[in-house]
C-alpha cells in the first residue's frame, strides 16, 4: 500500500507522517529531504540552480534515507538539511526539471515491495498517481509559521519569526508555480485542514481514513 501525504510547507508533514508511519509499521519516505540533500551538496560545491542539470551526472550524488535519517553520499546530513541556508535555496533547485527526474527515480524504486509512506508536494499527483490514499495536508500560513518557529526554538536554532513567514510563502509560491510537478492537490485527495488540530488529532484522523481505505478494499 503507498499513502501520499502533500501540502505545502510547515503544515506538519513530517511530524504526523513519521508518526503515522511508526503506527503502520510502513516505511517513511521523507522526499523533502532528499531535495534538501541535493540542495546542500550544491551549496557546498557553489553550484547554482542553473548550472544543476549539466552537471547533475558528475556529482554522482549518492542519497539514502534510513529510517528518519538522511546520508549524502555516505554521511549523515539529517541535521544540516534543515538549516535556513538550505530553506531559503530548495525550492529553486527542485523546480529544476533534471533535479526531480533524479529524485522521483529513486523514490519509485523504493516503493518496489513494501508499505510506505511518502511525504512531499507532488507525490499523489506526480509520483505515485495511483496510490491507494492521498491526503493533502494544509493550514493557516500564520499557523504554519508558528509551528515551525517554535520547532527551530526548541532546537535552538536563531531564526526571526518573519523570516520564517516569509520563507514559508515563498516556497509555496515557487513550489506551486513551478513548470514540473508542482504542489497541487490532486483530485481524488482528501484535504485535511490542521488549523485547530493538534498533532495526536491529526495522527488519529489520518490512521481513520487508512482503516477506512482497507475497508473498501476488502469490500470489492
Ligand atoms: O518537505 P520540505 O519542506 O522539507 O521540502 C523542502 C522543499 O523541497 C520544498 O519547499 C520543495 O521545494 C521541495 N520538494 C519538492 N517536491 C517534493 C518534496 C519537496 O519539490 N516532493
Amino acid at each position: 500500500m503507498i499513502i501520499a501525504i502533500d501540502g505545502p510547507a510547515g503544515a506538519g508533514k513530517s511530524t504526523i507522517s513519521k508518526r503515522v508511519a511508526r503506527q503502520l509499521n510502513f516505511q517513511y519516505i521523507d522526499t523533502g529531504a532528499m531535495y534538501r540533500g541535493i540542495t546542500l551538496k550544491c551549496l557546498r560545491l557553489g553550484i547554482q540552480p542553473d548550472q544543476v542539470s549539466e552537471k547533475l551526472t558528475d556529482l554522482q550524488t549518492e542519497i539514502q534515507l534510513d529510517g528518519e535519517k538522511i546520508f549524502l553520499d555516505g554521511k549523515d546530513v539529517s541535521q544540516e538539511i534543515r538549516s535556513i541556508e538550505v530553506s531559503q535555496s530548495v525550492s529553486a533547485y527542485s523546480a529544476i526539471p533534471a533535479v526531480r527526474l533524479f529524485l522521483v527515480d529513486l523514490q519509485r524504486a523504493m516503493a518496489i515491495n513494501q508499505n510506505i509512506l511518502v511525504d512531499g508536494r507532488d507525490i499523489g499527483t506526480y509520483v505515485f498517481p495511483k496510490a491507494e490514499l492521498k491526503v493533502f495536508l494544509t493550514a493557516d500560513v500564520e499557523i504554519r509559521a508558528k509551528r515551525r518557529f517554535l520547532e527551530m526554538q526548541e532546537k535552538g536554532d536563531v531564526v526571526s519569526f518573519e523570516e520564517i513567514v516569509s520563507n514559508i510563502e515563498t516556497r509555496d509560491r515557487i513550489d506551486s508555480q513551478r513548470e514540473m510537478a508542482p504542489l497541487k492537490k490532486a483530485d481524488d485527495a482528501i484535504e485535511v485542514d490542521t488549523s485547530s488540530m493538534n498533532i495526536a488529532e491529526v495522527v488519529e484522523h489520518i490512521l481513520f481514513l487508512v482503516t477506512s481505505k482497507q475497508g473498501e478494499g476488502m469490500n470489492h
